[in-house]
Formats: C-alpha cells, structure tokens, sequence
C-alpha cells in the first residue's frame, strides 16, 4: 500500500487554504511541493554551516564543500552518470540547456542540421533558434500526431548526414507524453549526432540512466523534484563537455589567471563560475534522498492510478476533451467547449484547485490543435483521488456557471 498519509504529512502547504477551501494542488507540472525534509536542509544550511565552497581552509567552508560535493555524488546516483565530474550544477534547465546552445556556437557551421521536436517547452525551442541565426544551421521539426506523439517515421527522415544535434524533451510539459527517447538517441548516433534531453518533466516520475539511454546531454530542474527553485543540472558526457567551450568566465572556472592568458579548470569547475546556489544543491541532494525514500517505481504506480481514476473521471464531463492520449505521465490537459481555459482555471482557484491554464509555454502545440491553451491537471505523489473528485466537482461547477 502506497503510504499517502504519511506522505502528505511531510508537505506543510498541504495544510493550507485558499479562498477559504482546502489547497488542491494539481499545478505540479509547474512546480512541486517542499517536503519538511527539504526545508530542514534548507534551514541547517543557513543556521548552522553558510560558507562559501571550494577555496576556504576554515571549517565552515569546508562542511559547506563536502555537503554541495556530497549532493553532486547522490545526482551522479541518482542519474547513473559515470562520473561525478558529468553532473554539472546549474541554475535549471533553461539553464543547462542555454550552456550547450551557447557552446554549440563555436562548434556548429553553416549548413549543418539541428532537430527539435514539435513537443518541446519553448526553452528547448529559442536557445537552438538563436544558435542557428548565428551559424547559419538550419532548424528542423519532428512532427507531432493527433494522440500527442512524435511522428517517428517522420523523424527516421529527417535524420541525415547533415545532423550535428537533437533535442527532445523526455516527457512532455504541455501533455504528458512520454517520448522515446532512446529509439530517438540511437539513431542520431548513427549519423554521429549528439542529442540533449529535457528532463524537466520526466524527473519527478522516472529515474532516467545516463548509461542506459546513451545521451550525451541531460537536463532537469530540482524545484520539479521536491527541491528548491533556481538550482539544476546538466549532465555532459565526458567527451562533450570536455569539447565545449566554458558558458561563463569568472571566479571558481580558471586554474590561471594573467593578462595575458587564462587557462580553464577541469570538469566540473569550468562550467560552474562564480559562487553557485550552494544551499539550493545541498537541498536538492536532499530532495532525491526523499524520493528514493518512497522510490519511483512506487511513486510511478501511485500516480498512474491517480491518471486513470482522474481520466475516467473527467470523460465523464460532456463537451471536455482530453489532449494527449499516448503512454503519459500523470497530467491531463483538457479543454471544455466553448468555454476560455482561463476562465475555468479563475473558478478552478476561487474553490482551492490549483491548475495551470495557458500554452504551458508550448506555443507550437497549441498551434496544432488549434486552441489558444489547455486546462492543465498535473498530479504528483502526494495528492488522493478524493482531491480528484474535489477537481471534478469544481470543474462541473465552473461549466455549469461559464455555459
Ligand atoms: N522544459 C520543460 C519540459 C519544462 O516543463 C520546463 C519548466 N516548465 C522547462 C523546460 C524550464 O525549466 P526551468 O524554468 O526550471 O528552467
């Protein structure tokens, strides 16, 4: 039996009201909620150890450099990465996906071919747009299908010698969607392409293996796993980033420095200028530890249960339409005809449900529907079925008072 009780009991803001009612929070694709545990972190960092990292002899810095060392250890776990020096702090995945754009600035020329797919957040859509107008690269766009999926025969086309690089999230924000991904990495390997995978969706619900699925780049944002906001990683391979150039110069990314010549530190350090968000990692390590707790397979099976019961349940209501049908995390994204999605999600808050409504920052996907946005219902680990229902009523509510 999946502990849900005891669970909720570790979220503080699931005590809250809003508006008078009891918080429904089903905006977890957005941002998840802070387990006391990584609170705690949060709050031993400041009170007990706040040092800078990597260049004091003196014993806080020291406790400081060991826990931020130690949280980079339990990533490197978590994701499986060969080397501790892969995993990459950052401040999230705009972030990290950002530091490759701007590297691939130097290595990318005119004519070669970049592919995104149709399902992406729009930070994996413009930083490869802007390295394109500056080399000269030409964008390209795996289609999506009606169910939400990525047209893969599609992309088997797309591919050609001409492809230097990939990106695709691996679950997608807007719908759901899990992406296959590693079908998706092989055979932009065999044309010698590197692929970047978002991971911000698929964090909080998959324990993705670096080596598994072979990508040369990774990344996720803590604050969709438990952890704080404004902290995240990339995960490089070795090779990679050792090709890259730095993002940033600064403190803490040189080994020399003269006026005449700086020479760059090794990995990780020559991606990690400046003082880092020391805190924020720590907390992070400490929001896997959370999660492993429970574990995700565990954590996966809750939540589907949590989509089917809440895509049952929502079917029911005449005139809504689901978007994205295909194998998917927990998130529903729906629509009520004729009424403005926004106008649901306002009533949707005044009874205590948080959703999001809007393009999910996914433009291109609402293009294709045709629609100017989508309710969307993102659940995480913590939430019941009986806030399913409180969902369902409030929605019944919100047609009945917009129709
Ligand atoms: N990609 C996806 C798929 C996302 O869901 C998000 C966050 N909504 C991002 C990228 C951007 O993450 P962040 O804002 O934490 O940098």
């Amino acid at each position: 039996m999946f502990p849900i009780e005891r669970i909720r009991a570790d979220f503080p803001i699931l005590q809250r009201t809003v508006h008078g009612k009891p918080l429904v929070y089903f905006d977890n694709a957005a941002t998840s909620q802070t387990p006391q545990m990584v609170i705690d972190a949060i709050v031993e960092y400041y009170s007990k150890y706040n040092a800078n990292i990597h260049r004091g002899v003196h014993t806080l810095s020291q406790e400081a450099t060991d826990k931020y060392e130690e949280a980079r250890l339990k990533i490197q776990k978590h994701l499986n990465a060969a080397k501790a020096y892969e995993i990459i702090f950052t401040a999230g995945t705009t972030h990290g996906i950002n530091m490759v754009a701007s590297g691939f600035s130097e290595l990318l020329k005119s004519g070669d071919e970049v592919i995104v797919s149709a399902l992406e957040h729009h930070s994996n859509i413009v930083p490869w747009q802007m390295l394109c107008q500056k080399t000269g690269g030409v964008l390209k766009v795996i289609p999506m299908l009606d169910n939400g999926t990525l047209d893969m025969d599609a992309y088997e086309n797309l591919v050609t010698s001409k492809t230097k690089l990939v990106f695709c999230n691996h679950v997608s924000n807007a719908l759901g969607t899990i992406n296959p991904i590693k079908k998706l990495i092989a055979k932009a390997h065999a044309v010698g392409a590197a692929v970047l995978i978002d991971g911000a969706q698929a964090a909080p619900h998959i324990k993705p293996d670096m080596q598994d699925l072979d990508a040369d780049f990774y990344v996720l944002s803590a604050h969709k796993i438990c952890g704080p906001t404004g902290v995240g990683v990339l995960y490089g391979k070795e090779a990679w980033l050792q090709k890259l150039p730095p993002y940033q110069g600064g403190g803490e990314m040189i080994e020399t420095v003269t006026f005449e010549k700086t020479t760059y530190a090794g990995l990780p350090h020559k991606f990690e200028a400046g003082t880092p968000n020391i805190c924020g990692g720590i907390a992070f390590g400490a929001a896997l530890d959370y999660m492993n707790a429970i574990g995700f397979d565990a954590i996966a099976a809750y939540e589907h249960e949590l989509l089917a019961y809440g895509t049952e349940k929502l079917q029911e209501i005449e005139g809504l339409r689901i978007y994205g049908t295909a194998d998917k995390t927990a998130v529903i994204s729906f629509n009520i005809e004729g009424i403005h999605p926004y106008d649901i999600g306002a009533i949707l808050d005044k009874l205590g449900v948080a959703v999001r409504t809007g393009h999910h920052c996914a433009q291109p996907i609402m293009a294709f529907y045709n629609i100017p946005g989508t309710v969307r219902a993102s659940f995480a680990f913590y939430n019941t079925k009986a806030e399913i229902d409180v969902l369902v009523a409030a929605v019944k509510k919100a047609q009945m008072m917009l129709s």
